[in-house]
């Protein structure tokens, strides 16, 4: 379905980004891993890609820096002749009440969940309209929606991703680029295993369908969004969340 489309996804070492590197590959992309810290563990999921017969390759890149996102680009564009899909996963938490937080935290999540995705589609778009047609995927969340105590830096990061993936949309939509956001709830990763089994309990009640999502669920809305049949989509926030947020 996907087959000789590139693939590139932010944060792909662990979690969502590392279930939707593998579906994308099951579906016949060349995935083009990118993390920032975790090496064994980007190496690892490419080393699961190639065994199942797909293709990966690596890439270490900071996506908060601007000057490193451009190179990380070009690289790819050099190496793989094109870019056919760029899903921005890349994603930190720094929790801490708004009146306790330090302007780091703030900077360092803004800089990260925001300007990363802005950074990498500055550089890919340009290459997505000389192709004339293109998909870009911003995992924003549910708190980018509905807010949450204790996390005004992730909020203002994930509210943020929306508008750029709609500013976007509209901008890249007559070239046949299209620019989707995902919104997931609570998801079974490193992210949401800090939190306290009284934290997730009283998360739980909030949930209509009951319990966390697992990544899967989350990397089958990326590749339906990436996907030939979600052509006519753009500009859209698609909520993978249990039914936290309706
Ligand atoms: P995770 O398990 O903590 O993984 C985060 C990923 O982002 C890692 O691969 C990490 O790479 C990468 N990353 C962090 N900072 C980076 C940077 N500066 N440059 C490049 N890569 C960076 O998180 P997750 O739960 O899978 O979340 C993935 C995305 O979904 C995030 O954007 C998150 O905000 C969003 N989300 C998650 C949930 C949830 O419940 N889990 C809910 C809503 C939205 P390294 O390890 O290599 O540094």
């Amino acid at each position: 379905m996907l087959d000789g489309k590139v693939a590139v996804i932010t944060g792909a070492s662990r979690g969502i980004g590392r279930a939707v590197a593998m579906k994308l590959a099951s579906l016949g992309a060349v995935v083009v891993i990118n993390y920032n810290g975790s090496k064994e563990r980007a190496e690892e999921v490419k080393r699961e890609i190639e065994a199942g017969g797909g293709s990966a390759d690596i890439y270490q890149c900071d996506v908060s820096d601007y000057g490193k996102c451009e190179t990380f680009i070009q690289d790819v564009i050099r190496e793989h002749g094109h870019i056919d899909i760029l899903v921005n996963n890349a994603g930190v938490t720094r929790d801490g009440l708004l009146m306790k937080m330090s302007e780091e935290a703030f900077d360092q999540v803004i800089s990260t969940n925001l300007k990363g995705a802005f950074n990498t589609i500055r550089f890919a778009s340009r290459q997505m309209l000389k192709q004339r047609s293109g998909r870009i995927i911003n995992m924003s969340s549910v708190v980018g929606v509905t807010g949450n105590a204790g996390q005004a830096n992730y909020a203002a990061s994930k509210a943020g991703v929306i508008g750029l993936t709609k500013a976007a949309a509209r901008e890249l939509a007559s070239r046949g680029v299209t620019v989707n956001a995902i919104a997931p709830g609570f998801i079974e990763t490193d992210m949401t295993s800090v939190l306290s089994e009284k934290v997730r309990e009283a998360t739980a009640v909030q949930i209509p369908l009951g319990t966390f999502g697992k990544p899967e669920q989350v990397a089958a809305a990326a590749a339906f969004l990436a996907s030939e049949d979600a052509g006519y989509i753009t500009g859209q926030v698609l909520h993978v969340d249990g039914g936290m947020a309706m």
